[in-house]
C-alpha cells in the first residue's frame, strides 16, 4: 500500500510539482512571498468592482462614470499585479492550465462575492474559432468550470464570437471598443435568467460591456466576474 501511495504522489508531483507556480521555490502552489502579491482590493468601484483608493470607497470609478456600462455590476477579483499577470499568462498561453488551482485558495471569498449577484448561469466569454484552434482551450471557460463546481451552477455557452478581433492586450481603449462592437451573438436559452459573465482580465471593460449588451437582448440581469482587473 505504501509503495502504491508513493507512486501515486510521484505521479502527482509530475503533474503538480511542489513548487511555487510564480517564483519556483519549494511551496505548495504559492509561496508566502508570492501570496502577498495576490492582492484582493478592500475598496472597489460599486459598479465594476475594480480597486479604488480607500478615500474613494463606495463610489463609482471614472470609467463607469463616463462610460455608463450596461452590466448591472461585477467584480474583478485580484489586482493585476505582475505576479497575477504572469499567472494568468501561464494559464492562457503557457499550456500550464493546471495553475488554475491557485483559485482554489480563494474559493470561499470568490463564492461569497458571486453569491451577492445571485446568478442562475455562468457564461464564459468565448474565443473566436481561430483563437480556439490556435490555443486549444479557452481560459474563461476553465475559470467558469472551476467556479461552477464550487457554487453548483451550470456553465452555459450562450455567447458566440461572430467576428475575429485582434488581441485586446496591445490596443488602446477606443480601438478596443470599436474592435469588439457587434462581435458576439447570444442564444435565446438565457431568456430571463440572471447571468454571470466570466472572463480572465477586466481591462477597459469593452469586452464585458459588449457581451452584456448582447445578452441583454434576452435578459435584464447581467453581472460579471473576472479573475483580475487593471
Ligand atoms: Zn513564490
Ligand atoms: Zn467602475
Amino acid at each position: 500500500m505504501q509503495i502504491r501511495r508513493n507512486i501515486g504522489s510521484q505521479i502527482l508531483s509530475v503533474f503538480f510539482p511542489e513548487k511555487c507556480y510564480i517564483c519556483g521555490v519549494k511551496a505548495e502552489m504559492l509561496c508566502e512571498d508570492c501570496k502577498k502579491k495576490f492582492v484582493i482590493p478592500v475598496t472597489r468601484c460599486i459598479k465594476c468592482g475594480r480597486a479604488l483608493p480607500e478615500a474613494d470607497a463606495d463610489y463609482i470609478c471614472q470609467h463607469c462614470f463616463t462610460e455608463k456600462p450596461v452590466y448591472d455590476g461585477g467584480i474583478a477579483f485580484f489586482k493585476y499585479t505582475d505576479a497575477v499577470k504572469s499567472w494568468i499568462h501561464n494559464i492562457k498561453y503557457g499550456k500550464m492550465s493546471y495553475q488554475i488551482r491557485i483559485l482554489d485558495i480563494y474559493k470561499d471569498q470568490i463564492s461569497k462575492a458571486i453569491d451577492e449577484f445571485n446568478p442562475d448561469l455562468l457564461v464564459p466569454i468565448p474565443l473566436t474559432m481561430e483563437h480556439a484552434y490556435l490555443r486549444g482551450f479557452n481560459q474563461s471557460l476553465i475559470v467558469a468550470q472551476r467556479i461552477a463546481k464550487w457554487i453548483k451552477l451550470p456553465v452555459c455557452h450562450a455567447l458566440r464570437k461572430t467576428k475575429f478581433t485582434e488581441s485586446q492586450t496591445a490596443v488602446d481603449a477606443g480601438r478596443r471598443k470599436r474592435n469588439v462592437k457587434g462581435s458576439f451573438s447570444a442564444s435565446k436559452k438565457i431568456r430571463d435568467k440572471r447571468i454571470l459573465l466570466i472572463d480572465d482580465v477586466f481591462t477597459t471593460g469593452s469586452t464585458i460591456g459588449e457581451a452584456a449588451k448582447t445578452l441583454k437582448q434576452y435578459t435584464d440581469t447581467v453581472y460579471f466576474f473576472t479573475v483580475a482587473g487593471t
